[in-house]
């Protein structure tokens, strides 16, 4: 049953009750599948070609939109492909003005692809107040945020940099990724456009890969859609109801997940083998204060710097029972990253040194495993590093 507006439901019934099924006279609880790559010309709901629009995105667009409390959303293969939609609006010659710490695929993308069509890019560190006087400077047609950002967890103040942003009318997309809309709201903090890879933690099962855009703005909606055809970036309706089943427990996971990440880095930084524990919602983060203003929660990330070389690093990520050495992020289960050989290897070293990355520091993504589990199995490899 579609949720009543003026009931003003909260966000885990927002989670698990849909609008639509599309399917209104069968009775059916859970949305099927619709696989099919075209549509009879004329039928009530305009779906022409699977490539432009089908049941199963409207599904998710619509759940996806109410979960970050706005009008639009476009969902798409993955989060690179939303990344694609965003930056082919542009036009050659444009100027994206960029946070230095952005996701390493997102940098391949503007440095090795969209270089090629003369789109610059200039990256800055946006957590410095200067920045703001670069934006009056360059005057660039985009700003591209990431907060927080990975693997470093620094905060940057997307309110701030929206307010200034929006006196030149330059919009302002936010990669919103390791927060989710449960945690950060970027439209609210004026953002022109949020995006998420749907394949973490809004997913949640790493079973598929998704991405989305979400924006109040039909200008961006329309130019969103258009990319999604135009350049064929949609999802598959499979992967959209994977996608739909894993938002009904978002809510409860999340929780879960950050109950467990602040736990943990309140504990593992007591450990004699680490050097230091960076999580957003730690007293002793330099931006704490900021993430309280920005962030619901901390999130389920931490970072880590441990007192101990690669081999010895590498040893400790691949001894752990429960934390699985693997990229990605935001599953129910634990998984471990050395961000300086997996994630950012592609980084040249002088890169990786400004951004702090080195061979002892690793990423954990916490899931929903029991917290006792979880701690015991890190110290005692943490231990073993003694
Ligand atoms: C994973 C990720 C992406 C890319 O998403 P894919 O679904 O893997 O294409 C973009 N931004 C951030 C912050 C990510 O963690």
């Amino acid at each position: 049953m579609q949720p009543d507006k003026s009931f003003n439901p909260g966000i885990q019934t927002r989670a698990i009750h849909h609008g639509k099924s599309y399917a209104d006279n069968t009775g059916t609880v859970m949305p099927p599948i619709f696989p099919s790559s075209t549509f009879t010309h004329g039928n009530p709901e305009g779906f022409d070609y699977t490539r432009s629009g089908n049941p199963n995105f409207r599904i998710l667009e619509d759940v996806l939109a109410s979960l970050e409390e706005c009008k639009y959303s476009t969902v798409f293969a993955s989060g690179v492909s939303a990344i694609t939609a965003i930056a082919s609006s542009l036009q050659s010659g444009d100027l994206i003005l960029c946070e230095e710490n952005l996701y390493g695929c997102t940098v391949r993308l503007f440095e090795q692809v969209f270089s090629k069509f003369k789109l610059q890019t200039k990256w800055i560190d946006f957590s410095n107040t200067n920045s703001l006087a670069l934006i009056d400077g360059l005057n660039p047609s985009m700003i591209w945020l990431e907060s927080p950002t990975n693997p470093l967890l620094k905060i940057i103040d997307i309110k701030r940099i929206c307010d200034k942003a929006s006196e030149n009318q330059i919009p302002v997309v936010v990669d919103n990724t390791f927060s989710t809309a449960l945690l950060q709201k970027p439209l609210d903090l004026g953002a022109t456009l949020s995006l998420t890879s749907t394949t973490k933690y809004i997913n949640g099962h790493s079973d598929a890969l998704g991405g989305a855009v979400c924006t109040q703005d039909v200008y961006w909606k329309d130019r969103m859609d258009f990319a999604q055809k135009a350049l064929g970036l949609q999802p598959s309706p499979f992967d959209c109801w994977l996608i739909t089943r894993g938002i009904k427990t978002l809510p409860l996971r999340l929780s879960k997940q950050v109950d467990n990440a602040l736990a943990l880095a309140n504990e593992l930084g007591k450990h004699p083998s680490v050097e230091w524990v960076r999580y957003p919602f730690k007293l002793d983060h330099p931006q704490y204060e900021l993430a309280k203003k920005q962030m619901a929660s901390g999130g389920a990330i931490i970072t880590i710097r441990l007192k101990a070389d690669q081999k010895r690093t590498y040893t400790f990520c691949k001894n752990l029972r429960y934390f699985n050495m693997a990229e990605s992020l935001g599953g129910v289960e634990s998984l471990i990253c050395h961000p300086a050989t997996m994630t950012h290897a592609s980084l040249s070293t002088e890169t990786k040194k400004k951004l702090g990355i080195d061979e002892s520091l690793v990423r954990l993504s916490v899931g929903c495993e029991d917290f006792a589990d979880l701690e015991k199995d890190l110290n005692q490899q943490l231990s073993q590093l003694l």
